[in-house]
């Protein structure tokens, strides 16, 4: 057992960090309430390599697994910078194209998502479907050596700032039993695809929308993988990816609200001489949720390693553990640092409350905690499917 990086990990750690704190919450927040993306932090990451970690070298990538893509999303929330499309484009999409997508695809996608000049978000979830995924209504027919895309998306993360979305459809003779899942790799601007941004109540420069697919023309080569059977496995070797980036990037979220919490409490005096940290009633809940953050780090850590070793199964059981773990410490720290904080904690200045709706939407998203809940009776503890 090894709890320690590796000095190459460190480095990355260290490096990370710096470039997150050189941006800080503070421009985080000025871009979300701009309306703007943070597209200065994104391509010096990608300048510097930390977009790619886990891109194969032939493509222009570190070479790295998940564990060091795990660290970039960790250190950059720990700076207040939780970028959410790190798990849509490099987990998610780059790990689909690299494990699953033909050759052609991987020397089209593969460098431009490891230096950070494109962009290519995921796209699942459905009005109807939700949760249900065996429910997936858009469909994808032949026409010629064309494929038609027609159906909806909904919350699809990152759309307004991506070159492509991975969407996950079905094939029209497969729209009665099991999913069998084929994705395609769609331009934003194909004709056909309309999309329309979500009021969402979650402070971000990342925003959410649905999408409206009316009969997308896509050449044969925009299906991923040779033949529709590379669909189901494609679909699953996003998962994992998803699951633990996320957990790291709400470990990270915790990390640096309690850091927010605990500067303040040991400064702030009220009563005399001592400093309110000093009374247990404000320090126990943020050292509670300090355990909660460490505890979740530990498992993303087991998580990341067990995947980056090929042992996919195990890596299933704990990095759905870790996101459920990192969903609740995240919400739970910061929540505990905005009371900490008092009222300085529902003001803007002090960057706690900014983060409230983000780590709210963690408990629910990519997968929600009681899908996970659900996973672990069944998978774990050998219950019956309950749904
Ligand atoms: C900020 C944000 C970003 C997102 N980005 C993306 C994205 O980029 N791409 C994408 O495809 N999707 C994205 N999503 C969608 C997200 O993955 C879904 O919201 C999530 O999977 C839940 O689906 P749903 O919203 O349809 O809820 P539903 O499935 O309708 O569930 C509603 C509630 O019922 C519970 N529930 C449902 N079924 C069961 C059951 N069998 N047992 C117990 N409880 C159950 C759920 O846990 C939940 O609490 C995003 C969502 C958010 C909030």
């Amino acid at each position: 057992m090894n709890f320690d990086l590796t000095p190459e990990q460190d480095q990355l750690r260290d490096a990370v960090r710096a470039l997150g704190r050189r941006y800080g919450h503070g421009y985080f927040v000025a871009k979300a309430k701009a309306g703007e993306h943070t597209t200065e932090l994104w391509e010096e990451a990608g300048r510097l390599g930390y977009l790619g970690v886990n891109i194969p070298t032939e493509y222009g990538g570190g070479g790295g697994g998940i564990t060091e893509l795990a660290i970039v999303c960790e250190e950059l929330a720990a700076a207040g910078c939780p970028l959410l499309l790190l798990v849509v484009s490099p987990a998610i999409a780059a790990t689909v194209i690299a494990r699953h997508g033909t050759e052609e695809q991987r020397k089209r996608h593969l460098p431009g998502l490891a230096d950070g000049s494109r962009k290519i978000v995921f796209a699942i979830t459905e009005p109807d479907a939700g949760s249900n995924f065996h429910r997936l209504g858009t469909v994808a027919r032949r026409d010629g050596d064309d494929w038609l895309l027609t159906g909806r998306k909904v919350y699809i993360s990152g759309v307004d700032e991506a070159q492509h979305v991975l969407v996950v459809a079905r094939t029209e003779d497969a729209t009665t039993g099991k999913l069998k899942p084929a994705l395609f790799i769609v331009p934003t601007d194909a004709p056909g695809l309309e999309r329309a941004k979500l009021d969402m109540e979650i402070l971000s420069p990342e925003n959410q929308f649905l999408l409206y697919l009316d009969d997308v023309r896509l050449p044969a080569d925009a299906l991923v993988g040779e033949s529709l059977d590379a669909g189901l496995p494609a679909l699953f070797a996003g998962l994992n990816p998803e699951r633990i980036t996320v957990a790291a990037m709400g470990a990270g979220t915790g990390r640096y609200a309690i850091e927010r919490a605990s500067e303040y409490t040991a400064t702030r005096k009220i009563w005399g001489g001592r400093s309110i940290g000093s009374h247990q009633g404000v320090a126990h809940p943020l050292a509670h949720a300090a355990v909660q953050v460490e505890l979740a780090r530990l498992m993303i850590h087991k998580a990341a390693t067990l995947y980056d070793e090929g042992r996919d199964l195990e890596a299933g059981i704990s990095g759905n553990m870790a996101k459920y773990a990192a969903g609740e410490a995240a919400a739970l720290a910061v929540d505990t640092a905005v009371q900490a904080l008092g009222g300085a904690g529902m003001t803007t200045e002090y960057g706690v409350a900014t983060l409230l709706g983000a780590v709210r939407a963690g408990r629910i998203a990519p997968v929600s905690r009681e899908m996970i809940l659900n996973f672990v009776a069944q998978h774990v503890l050998g219950q019956d499917k309950s749904y």
